[in-house]
């Protein structure tokens, strides 16, 4: 029996399992860097005492799930500073503040510098306008791809969504309308285009059979490295920005 929950922990919210076992005895922490925080209790726990447990080993955990931060997602983090780097189709950009800078939300795109308005630094929004920047990149960059994949292929869909959720890149509904999530824009753009072409070949296929992947691979040969990019970059759905 697996339920997540949600504590504080040195001031940064996490979300980590609770399972209950028969065997335990005792109260069992582990840090992995797939799964992050998984608390076992013996099956009569009472689980009013966690996060009571949780603080007294505040530090323990959170040096642990430090280890993996690096591993999980490079380069998005908490709080941003002029010359950070994030990620944006598969290459870095350079934060750059800029005095009296009047771009579109007060980010623009520049080569490879991301030029921010220095307000956004004074008055610690820089996640949400940095977010809100993502968002409208990828509704830009991934209905262009859409538009250009959908006539390759030959598949039609309704509407495109840009979307946050927490475990997935790209979702289909039955009625036609493709879901992307908004981080998809700072993977590399062979990575898009394969999160896409699942999508709309779901359209043809609702399933993950083999006459699915072989619709695929006809116009992604290499999709199981794209796969693979996408399951090694898996946390950065859920971690950094304004989580
Ligand atoms: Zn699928």
């Amino acid at each position: 029996m697996a339920e997540k929950r949600k504590a504080s922990i040195n001031g940064q919210t996490i979300t980590y399992t609770v399972k209950r076992s028969l065997r335990a005895r005792r109260i069992r922490l582990e840090v992995r860097p797939q799964t992050g925080l998984t608390v076992i209790v013996p099956y009569s726990y009472k689980i009013e005492q966690l996060p009571g447990l949780l603080k007294s080993k505040e530090r323990w955990i959170s040096n642990n799930l430090a280890k993996y931060r690096p591993l999980q997602s490079p380069s998005v983090k908490k709080e941003f500073k002029s010359g950070d780097t994030v990620p944006y189709l598969g290459r870095d950009l350079e934060l750059v503040k800029r005095e009296n800078h009047s771009g579109a939300g007060g980010v623009t795109l520049e080569g490879d510098t991301l030029a921010v308005s220095s307000e956004l630094f004074k008055n610690g929004i820089l996640e949400l306008a940095l977010e809100q920047w993502y968002r409208t990149e990828a509704a830009k960059v991934i209905s262009q791809r859409t538009d250009i994949l959908s006539s390759m292929i030959g598949i039609s869909y309704k509407r495109i969504s840009i979307r946050g959720q927490k475990t997935r890149w790209g979702s289909c509904s039955r009625k036609r309308n493709l879901n992307f999530n908004w981080k998809l824009v700072m993977a590399p753009e062979p990575v898009i285009d394969y999160v896409i072409i699942h999508e709309l070949t779901h359209l043809k296929e609702m399933n993950h059979s083999k006459r699915f992947w072989e619709l695929v691979a006809q116009y992604c040969l290499e999709w199981r490295e794209h796969k693979k990019w996408l399951k090694q970059h898996e946390a950065a759905l859920t971690t950094g920005f304004c989580t």
